[in-house]
């Protein structure tokens, strides 16, 4: 037994480091994507908030060291997690290259044993986002976007911070999967990718409250734009959406008003009125006027698109005539 694979809607891997076989359609996790990548990003699942292992690298190498060493004594150590250290994440090669959990079934011949640090079934459940997108995605999509962390060791592929695809993945399955086809029809690679559209890397741009915005303009859009045409739309259309907002919202009372993330609109549309707009709770009619409204604006600039222009949709902007 091991974890799930390929189109498993069930939560996969995290950190058992099982390495896949290197056939082009089979999928892979971003938890251990090959050989020489593994992530102990969220174990212990209880951490700080802003928690990065880089910034503890030393301490984190004795403790992967001396756990590994415990595990393979004769009576290994079995007992509950203490504060915000897990005796059970170590390096699990003698090289010290791949670090992950020695209960992981993937370590054990298939037994999961992750029960022994008293988390039970929440080590196997936990799941960041950016790693249920990856699942989300073609095999060959995996691949490409990959390239991002090529190189990295262990550390500097568990760390938000150094990682770029904690950032990227969390554009989702329809924008990576927009700028995946661009770049096969180019021949470019991830890396060439986001230095022509530095935005997709950009930590002021947060992709959560964005994504949304991005997907209403690529939609049937044949391709994206350049950057800046692309750029200058998402600016433009955020703006008549924070408009719209400010007129027309009537309060977050009556006996319409609906958390935003339960509306049953999407959660790329309840991820923008959230952290885009700071939106919580909203009357459904409202909601859906919004979502109708972004709509219409954004088909108006890909109607204004002229494509391979450079100015796609920020002309569009600088003349303002859909106010
Ligand atoms: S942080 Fe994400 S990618 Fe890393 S081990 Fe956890 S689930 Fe996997
Ligand atoms: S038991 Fe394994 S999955 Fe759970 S926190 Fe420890 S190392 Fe992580």
């Amino acid at each position: 037994m091991g974890p799930p694979r390929g189109n498993s809607a069930e939560p996969v891997c995290r950190t058992g480091v099982e390495v896949m076989t290197t056939g082009q359609d089979v999928k892979v996790f971003l938890c251990a994507p090959d050989s020489e990548r593994s992530c102990f990003g969220c174990c212990p699942p209880i951490r700080p908030a802003h928690y990065d292992p880089l910034d503890w690298v030393g301490s984190l190498k004795r403790e992967f060291r001396d756990n590994r060493r415990a595990f393979r004594q004769p009576s290994p150590p079995g007992r509950p997690i203490v504060g915000f250290s897990c005796w059970a994440l170590g390096y699990l090669d003698a090289q010290g290259r791949r670090i992950g959990c020695l209960l992981h079934p993937c370590q054990n011949g298939g037994r999961d044993l992750r029960d022994r640090v008293g988390y039970g079934s929440k080590c196997a459940r936990e799941q960041c986002l950016a790693s249920r997108v990856f699942s989300s995605l073609k095999a060959g999509e995996q691949r490409f976007w990959l390239e991002l962390a090529h190189g990295l060791n262990a550390f500097y592929y568990s760390s938000r911070r150094a990682n770029p695809l904690f950032h990227v993945l969390l554009w989702g399955k329809r924008v990576l999967g927009a700028f995946s086809s661009l770049a096969a029809s180019r021949g470019w690679s991830a890396t060439e990718l986001v230095w022509r559209y530095p935005f997709l890397v950009d930590p002021k741009r947060a992709p959560r409250a964005w994504r949304y915005l991005a997907q209403m303009l690529l939609e049937s859009a044949p391709a994206p734009p350049p950057n800046e045409g692309l750029e200058g739309a998402l600016n433009h259309l955020a703006q008549g959406a924070e408009a719209f907002f400010r007129e027309r919202f009537p309060g977050q009372g009556g006996a319409e008003a609906v958390f935003v993330h339960q509306a049953g609109l999407g959660q790329s549309l309840a991820d923008f009125v959230r952290l885009h707009l700071g939106c919580h709770r909203a009357p459904l009619p409202f909601l859906r006027d919004l979502q109708d409204h972004v709509r219409w604006r954004a088909q108006r600039l890909r109607g204004a698109a002229s494509p391979g222009s450079g100015r796609w949709m920020a002309r569009q902007g600088s003349h303002g005539t859909d106010g």
